[in-house]
C-alpha cells in the first residue's frame, strides 16, 4: 500500500499536490451497508478504503428505527425473503464479532413483534398465514392477549400476532462499532470528502479522486444510499433510486408499558429498555429534502395516542429524518455492472437496509471476490439489474 503523508501544516502550499493511496477496494459511502461490506472484506485480508462526504453513519442508516423482521431460509423463494433470511442467520454472529472487537453492547436482541390489525378487520388469520408461509413462528391474539402484551391498548383493536424471533438494534450503536470494528481491522478512512468523482476507461473504473486523494483501487464499490444514482451519473449510468423521507419522533416514559415492537401496517412504536420510545414514520417523496416537520411530527405524536392513549404524558424527547434509498420495487440493487468490470453496488434497500446489512454484505463480498455471478444469484434485484442504463 502507498500512502504519501499530508504536509505540515506549517508549511505553506503554493501548489496543491495529490495524495495517491492504493487499496484493494475502495468502498464509497460508509452507511450500514458499506461499513458492513468493509468489515467483511477486511475479515477476508482484503485491503480496503472507505470514502465518506462526511463522518461515516449519519444518514438512513443512523435515522432508521432498527427494526429486523425474522427471515426463514427453508421455505421461501421470493428475492427479498431470501435476502432478509440470509440476514437473519447472520445477524447474531456479527453482533458477537462486533461486540468482542470493540466492547460495544449494539442493543441487539430478539424483542418480538405485535402487529396488529386494523378496527376494521374480522381475524388476524391472514397474518399470521404470511409468517406460517415462510416457516416463522406466530401466535394468533385476541383481544384479551394483545391487552396483556400491550396494557392500556385502545380497545378498538381487537386482533393481531406475535412475531417472537423479530429483533431489534439501537443502530447508532451498532454504526459506531462497526466503523471501530473496521478500524481494527485495518480499513483506512477517508470521511469529510464532499467531492468524490470516478473516472472510467476501457470498462473499468481507473481512479477516483477527492479533491485532495486520488485513490486507485482493483475494485470499487458505491454504497451511498440515496445518492448512489448522483455518484454514478458522471459515469453515464442511471440508476432508479431516488430517496424517501422517513421521520420519526422520540418519546420517554417513566416505565416501559411494553417491550416488544408494536406495528400497525407502516407505522410502529419501538420501545428501548432504557424508557425511550420510537415512533415512526414516515413516507414523503420530497427529493433530498432532510428535516423533521411539524405536520410529519404530529402525526406520529397522534398515531401514538390513538394506539396508547396514556402515552399522551409521555415526553417529547426528539425528532429526526432520514432519506432511505428506494428503487421501483423496493428490493434493492446488490452487484457488478456489465459495462464496468471492477464496479459494484449495493443500495436501494428503501425500508430494510439495516435488516438486510449482514446478508448483502456477503453477498456484495462474494461478488468482489468473484466468487458468485451476478446474474446467476437470485437474491439479487436481477429484473431491475436490466433497468440500470448507460
Ligand atoms: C425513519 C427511517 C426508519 C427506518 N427504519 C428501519 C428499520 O427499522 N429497519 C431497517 O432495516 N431499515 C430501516 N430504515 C431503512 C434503512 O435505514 C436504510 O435502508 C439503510 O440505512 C440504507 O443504508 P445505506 O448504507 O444504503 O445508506 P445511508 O445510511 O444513507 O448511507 C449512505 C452513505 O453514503 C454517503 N454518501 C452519500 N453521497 C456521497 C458521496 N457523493 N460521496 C461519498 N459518500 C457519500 C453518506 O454520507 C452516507 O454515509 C429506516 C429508514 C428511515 C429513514
Amino acid at each position: 500500500m502507498k500512502f504519501v503523508s499530508p504536509p505540515h501544516p506549517c508549511i505553506p502550499l503554493v501548489k496543491v499536490s495529490w495524495m495517491s493511496h492504493t487499496s484493494d477496494v475502495v468502498i464509497v459511502g460508509g452507511g450500514v451497508i458499506g461499513l458492513t461490506t468493509a468489515f467483511r472484506l477486511a475479515s477476508e485480508r482484503l485491503s480496503v478504503t472507505v470514502v465518506d462526504r462526511q463522518q461515516v453513519g449519519q444518514e438512513a442508516s443512523w435515522a432508521g428505527a432498527g427494526m429486523l423482521p425474522p427471515g426463514s431460509p427453508g421455505h421461501v423463494d421470493s428475492p427479498e425473503a431470501k435476502l432478509r433470511a440470509l440476514s437473519h442467520s447472520l445477524w447474531p454472529g456479527l453482533t458477537a464479532e462486533l461486540q468482542e472487537l470493540t466492547g460495544i453492547d449494539t442493543g441487539f436482541r430478539r424483542c418480538g413483534s405485535v402487529q396488529l390489525c386494523p378496527p376494521s378487520a374480522d381475524s388476524a388469520e391472514d397474518l399470521a398465514r404470511g409468517w406460517h408461509s415462510e416457516g416463522i413462528a406466530c401466535e394468533i391474539l385476541d383481544a384479551a392477549r394483545l391487552q396483556s402484551r400491550i396494557p392500556g391498548l385502545r380497545p378498538t383493536f381487537q386482533h393481531g400476532v406475535f412475531v417472537p424471533d423479530f429483533a431489534q438494534v439501537r443502530n447508532p450503536r451498532h454504526l459506531k462499532a462497526l466503523s471501530l470494528a473496521c478500524r481494527r481491522r485495518g480499513v483506512t478512512f477517508f470521511e469529510n470528502c464532499p467531492d468524490v468523482r470516478l473516472s472510467s476507461d476501457e470498462g473499468r473504473v481507473v481512479e477516483l479522486t477527492t479533491g485532495l486523494q486520488r485513490i486507485s483501487a482493483g475494485h470499487v464499490c458505491i454504497t451511498a444510499g440515496a445518492w448512489t444514482p448522483l455518484l454514478l451519473e458522471p459515469l453515464g449510468i442511471k440508476l432508479p433510486v431516488s430517496p424517501v423521507r422517513g421521520q420519526i419522533a422520540q418519546i420517554r416514559v417513566s416505565s416501559l408499558p411494553f417491550h416488544s415492537v408494536v406495528e400497525l401496517g407502516k407505522q410502529y412504536l419501538v420501545p428501548r429498555p432504557d424508557g425511550l420510545i420510537l415512533i415512526g414514520s414516515t413516507e414523503e417523496r420530497v427529493g433530498y429534502e432532510k428535516g423533521a416537520t411539524l405536520g410529519g411530527v404530529s402525526s406520529l405524536l397522534e398515531f401514538a395516542g390513538n394506539l396508547i392513549p396514556a402515552l399522551e404524558q409521555a415526553t417529547l424527547e426528539r425528532s429526526w429524518s432520514g432519506l432511505r434509498p428506494a428503487s421501483p420495487n423496493e428490493l434493492p440493487f446488490i452487484g457488478g455492472l456489465a459495462d464496468l468490470g471492477n464496479l459494484s453496488i449495493a443500495c436501494g434497500h428503501f425500508r430494510s437496509g439495516l435488516q438486510m446489512s449482514p446478508g448483502t454484505a456477503a453477498l456484495l463480498t462474494n461478488v468482489v471476490l468473484g466468487r458468485v455471478c451476478v446474474k446467476s444469484v437470485d437474491w439479487v434485484n436481477v429484473p431491475l439489474l436490466d433497468m440500470i442504463s448507460r
